[in-house]
């Protein structure tokens, strides 16, 4: 078989260009800093990440994290986690914790995650996208008056109305508390709940992948499920947890 061979030098470039991108995420405003820029990004910002790492996921308080949020999981602002504000020099102490989404234009004050189906939104209540829904506190359509905020169908794989569950923010010691892993401390901007390579395959993706959809119209995708996480799993794709077909309507 044939192997692309780079020569070690650029082959340590791309390896520095992904630890660059997964150290600074976006917060070099889509410019590349100058190695002296990155030096001092680093010093200032790794420690701090250390110290003050939020875990997220989402979930029906007391019971599993039925997703774990990671850096490209979409916020109902339809907005990335990493898009927000992940970074803390003090964590805030007030409880829940909510991280408002700074992209210009957006009026998202906490991040929270909104379950899909493969790359599917579930539609509200009233019919309407999330999308047709104000991003800010309430989540009221733009579409109609009958609506009285964003309300999802969507019955989890855990078996509990979206409605019941939550995303919650915690930090480390919040997190151990409720003995749940936080992984090892790792430089890495916006990594959300992912605490090692389990965090996507333990069977929360498969399971909302695999998981029924009242609100669904279009069940051809449902196989290639993979469509939607790919980009995080591609080992999930044909996921040997696909086997609650029996959920289907
Ligand atoms: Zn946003
Ligand atoms: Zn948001
Ligand atoms: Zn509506
Ligand atoms: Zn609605
Ligand atoms: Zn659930």
């Amino acid at each position: 078989m044939e192997t692309i061979k780079l020569d070690r030098s650029a082959s340590e470039a791309v390896d520095d260009y992904w630890e660059y991108r997964r150290i600074v995420g976006d917060d070099d405003g889509g410019k590349l800093f100058t190695p002296k820029q990155y030096e001092e990004y680093k010093k200032k910002v790794i420690p701090q990440r250390m110290e003050n790492r939020l875990y997220v996921s989402f979930g029906v308080p007391g019971g599993i994290d039925c997703k774990l949020i990671g850096p490209e999981t979409l916020c109902f602002c339809a907005h990335r986690y990493k898009q927000h504000k992940t970074d803390f020099k003090v964590v805030p102490s007030e409880r829940p914790l909510a991280l408002p989404c700074p992209v210009r234009g957006c009026l998202c004050v906490a991040y929270q995650y909104v379950p899909r189906i493969g790359p599917n939104q579930v539609r509200c209540r009233c019919k309407h996208l999330p999308e047709d829904h104000s991003e800010a506190t309430g989540h009221l359509c733009n579409k109609c008056h009958s609506c009285s905020g964003y309300h999802s169908p969507y019955t989890c794989g855990c078996g509990q109305p979206s409605s019941a569950h939550q995303t919650l923010i915690e930090t480390k010691q919040e997190r151990e508390a409720r003995g749940r892993p936080t992984g090892r401390d790792v430089p890495n901007a916006a990594m959300g709940g992912l605490t090692g390579f389990s965090s996507l395959l333990d069977g929360y993706l498969a399971l909302e992948a695999c998981s029924s959809d009242p609100g669904r119209e279009d069940g051809s995708q449902q196989r290639h499920s993979g469509s939607g996480i790919k980009k995080t799993s591609p080992q999930t794709s044909h996921s040997p947890h696909c086997k609650r077909e029996a959920h289907q309507h």
